[in-house]
């Protein structure tokens, strides 16, 4: 369905990055200046002040503003808006809103098409008809053993929830229902359980079915939607389905080979290091991984770092000169080919 965008910017004259005081004080300008009791009869005006409401209810609500700046700034005002492919969240229903608003004493009226479209209707759904909720999205911060894992987590976040004083039919007493400002819908915080399964990557999102925002009128609720975020591990970095870590040697260890033990995300495994190992060499672990979908795990891969010991005792330094006086290697042997000697 194509409407009209609306360049709720402009309608408040303010530019795109403006702040949130920015805003406010470029709506209230406005809806002063065109509010209906300062201007009676002037269906101009009257339209205007519907425009600012309008636009002020998006830039004012971060996550309305959010989503309308994701349309990107190619749109003209008032040009045909026919919602991108994929666009979420657009649950539009022929809602009721001017029958709702538009017998209140100060009321806003109904609302655009273009913001039906984009928010299905005023603060999300319309107040008080027959709509599921809206899905809601939220972050998590994971430790990568706790994603390998799984785990059941505490999460805080701002639920949207039915307006206890008006039970979500957005009046109240004949008024708009002042609680929710007429939405139906309240904001506040919430804790929530979840139970976080395993092998989730970064950016990986769990579904939360029922935990989104509430339905209208008895309708079920949105769904949850939450995105994984991997804190930096101190010792592994995930790249698909394959995990890189440094294994620091000592020099003798690389030289004569060595069994040395290696951490792994399921506890440490011994390895067995090759006589003659060079530093930036990398060993593969086959199956110590992250899990897979098909059951299977990737691999974990070494890299080795010839490391030398911070301080030497003085027999130390007396086995590494008798070292440097036997050893007829040269590492730099291989330069001279190339005319740097
Ligand atoms: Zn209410």
């Amino acid at each position: 369905m194509a409407v009209k965008f609306q360049h709720y910017y402009q309608i408040l004259g303010v530019p795109r990055n403006a702040g949130e005081d920015e805003i406010r004080r470029a709506f209230r300008k406005l809806a002063r200046q065109y509010h209906p009791d300062v201007n009676p009869n002037d269906k101009t005006a009257e339209e205007k002040f519907k425009q600012v409401n309008e636009a002020y209810e998006v830039l004012s609500d971060p996550e309305k503003r959010k989503r309308y700046d994701m349309l990107g700034e190619n749109w003209k005002g008032g040009a045909d808006f026919t919602p991108p492919p994929g666009w979420e969240g657009i649950r539009f229903e022929q809602g009721d809103l001017g029958d709702i608003f538009g017998g209140v004493e100060g009321g806003f009226g109904d609302f655009s098409d273009f913001f039906a479209t984009l928010f299905g209707g005023r603060g999300g759904r319309t107040a008080g008809s027959r709509a599921r909720g809206r899905d809601a999205e939220a972050e998590i911060e994971l430790a990568l053993e706790d994603a390998y894992r799984g785990t059941r987590k505490v999460i805080n976040l701002t639920a949207t929830e039915t307006c206890p004083d008006c039970r979500g039919a957005g009046i109240k007493d004949r008024q708009r229902c002042p609680t929710c400002r007429g939405t139906g819908l309240i904001r506040r915080p919430k804790s929530l359980q979840v139970n976080i399964p395993a092998g989730v990557r970064d950016g990986s999102v769990v579904r939360l079915a029922g935990q989104g925002d509430p339905g209208g009128d008895g309708m079920p609720p949105g769904d949850l939607y939450l995105r994984i975020r991997l804190k930096p591990h101190p010792l592994f970095t995930p790249k698909e389905d394959d995990l890189h870590m440094e294994l620091p040697l000592a020099p003798w260890e690389a030289a004569l080979g060595a069994r040395v033990t290696v951490p792994t995300i399921e506890g440490p495994v011994d390895m067995t290091i090759p006589a003659g190992t060079q530093s930036g060499q990398q060993l593969r672990m086959r199956g110590q991984g992250l899990k897979r979908r098909d059951g299977g795990r990737g691999d974990q891969y070494v890299r080795l770092k010839i490391v030398n010991p911070p301080q030497i005792s003085g027999a130390e330094r007396d086995l590494f000169q008798k070292l440097a006086a036997e050893s007829r290697f040269n590492p730099r042997e291989l330069m001279r080919g190339s005319g740097r000697s």
